[in-house]
């Protein structure tokens, strides 16, 4: 199949501004730290800023900051607290522009998805709990829900922004005070936000952000006096922090990882269903947590809808995340990269086929083409594993009935598709499939008003919605 040759439209990286080096921000202040690391741009490897290492006595500071803050700051009415919410909200829309190459710079994921999925959803997600503020007594948790106290929250590299969110917005809702700890490889924007707290005039302290490693991540979640831990990440590091924060009386949330099967029925309308598994898998490289990674598709219809899937994907632009018509940006590390690379290779190796359409990777930065493999079955790693990266595993089936097996026979439990036209057999099969969210002839579709979050190894609690709250009330 031909494909049209588009002029590159790249987005210019003069809109925002990025230091040569950051501080940490402690206490409404920039401050320097011992020792520093370096964020670079995956997609040219070119180092974008120096940032600081937040060491054990930073975060005690950070800590100390949020405590001190937390008595003012839970004793506002709920309506005061929400004006800054409302204000955080609309100077992230005011300056999207901005944040939005700033993550694809540090990030890797193409400008349309950081500008027309991360950013709107950040907005959101502020505005939906900018309304709750006042109003918690009413979200049924009780006449008289009180805040925790600080949060110590640490989040992931695949939608830094959106995870700061999904943590910041509903902890200060609901009166408490945050130490938020981004991933190492992507910085920037939680960087970029701290300045967006002071231009809101929130109190110092009341949001800190240290920069740092697994262990600075390790020194926060740990801290004897945070009161309730939010994580999101792998299920490995899910389960260490799980068990240091056992019997310390502090509150956990875990998002962890996920192997969502999206189902395919004979009788789905195929060419939706495409477009629906190349979101599902290719959205953001495929580092997405609830990614539509197992394809399971029914044996009648299996080869139609296969030819039409390669199809479509040799349509797939992959390359500078900057330019506004590309589809498959970069992956966000060399480790992730290596990480994918493996995985793909036991798959070829143990016996799956693998098929990626033509296409040209750029020499420097870190790439991997959108890959496909079939004849894969549940006793494959590639069907086990969480491969975090722009690779599907297909399977398929005969009957609902299998589909079903075959779907809930994972460690994880976050997310699944369901494609069909016949509605009862939608709400048949979502009642049995054992995911947090199922969405139906649709995927990877997020509101702030829904509850996110999974079963067995895909960790505890909810994001969002009403639901969000109670992990931070008592
Ligand atoms: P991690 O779980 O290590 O990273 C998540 C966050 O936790 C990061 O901020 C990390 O810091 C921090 N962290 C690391 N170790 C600790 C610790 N002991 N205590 C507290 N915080 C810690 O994920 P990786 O980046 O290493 O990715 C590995 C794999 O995890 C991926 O290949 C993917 O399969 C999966 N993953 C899943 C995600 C999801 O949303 N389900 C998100 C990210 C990864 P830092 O990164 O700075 O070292």
């Amino acid at each position: 199949m031909s494909l049209f040759e588009y002029a590159p439209a790249p987005e210019s990286r003069s809109v925002v501004d990025i230091a040569p080096s950051y501080g940490l921000f402690i206490d409404g202040e920039f401050g320097e730290a011992k020792d520093t690391f370096k964020t670079i741009n995956p997609a040219t490897e070119e180092v974008l800023s120096e940032v600081a290492l937040a060491g054990p006595e930073d975060v005690d500071r950070a800590v100390a900051a949020a405590r001190r803050a937390f008595e003012s700051w839970s004793a506002l009415p709920g309506s005061e607290r929400a004006k800054y919410l409302f204000r955080i909200a609309r100077i992230i829309q005011e300056r999207s522009r901005e944040l939005a190459v700033l993550e694809s710079l540090d990030n890797g994921k193409p400008i349309k998805e950081s500008r027309d999925v991360d950013l709107p959803l950040v907005a959101a997600h502020f505005f939906y709990y900018a309304g709750w503020a006042d109003k918690l007594k009413y979200a049924g948790l009780g006449p008289d829900p009180r805040p925790l106290g600080v949060a110590g929250q640490v989040i992931p590299w695949n939608f830094p922004m959106l995870m700061l969110a999904w943590k910041i917005a509903p902890a200060l809702a609901t009166g408490n005070t945050v130490v938020l700890k981004p991933a190492e490889t992507t910085p920037l924007s939680a960087l970029f936000f701290a300045d967006v707290c002071r231009q809101a005039e929130l109190p110092p302290g009341v949001v800190n952000i240290v920069t740092g490693a697994g262990d600075t991540g390790r020194y926060l979640v740990e801290h004897p006096d945070v009161n309730k831990v939010a994580f999101t990440g792998s299920t490995e590091v899910g389960r260490q922090i799980a068990r240091s924060v056992a019997g310390t009386g502090k509150k956990l949330t875990l998002e962890l990882g996920g192997k969502a099967a999206n189902i395919v029925f004979d009788d789905a309308p195929i060419d939706q269903a495409v477009e629906g598994i190349v979101n599902g898998i290719f959205f953001n490289q495929g580092h997405v947590c609830c990614a539509g990674s197992r394809l399971l598709v029914q044996e009648s219809i299996a080869s139609e809808l296969l030819d039409s899937l390669k199809r479509r994907m040799t349509t797939l632009r992959v390359g500078d995340p900057l330019d506004k018509n590309t589809d498959i940006g970069a992956i966000n590390s060399r480790a992730q990269l290596d990480r994918i690379t493996e995985l793909s290779e036991i798959g070829a190796g143990e016996g799956a086929e693998r098929w990626s359409p033509p296409c040209e990777l750029p020499d420097r930065g870190f790439w991997f083409a959108p890959t496909i493999f079939t004849g894969v079955t549940q006793a494959h790693r590639i069907a086990r594993e969480e491969i975090f990266g722009p690779v599907l595993s297909v399977l398929t089936f005969r009957t609902p009935a299998e589909a079903v097996e075959k779907a809930n026979n994972t460690p994880y439990g976050l997310s699944a598709g369901i494609w069909s036209e016949k509605g009862s057999r939608i709400l048949a099969v979502a009642d049995q499939l054992r995911a947090g969210v199922v969405w139906a002839n649709t995927f990877n579709k997020f509101d702030p008003t829904s509850p996110f979050g999974g079963y067995k190894e895909s960790g505890y609690g909810r994001e969002g919605g009403r639901h969000g709250l109670e992990a931070y009330l008592a």
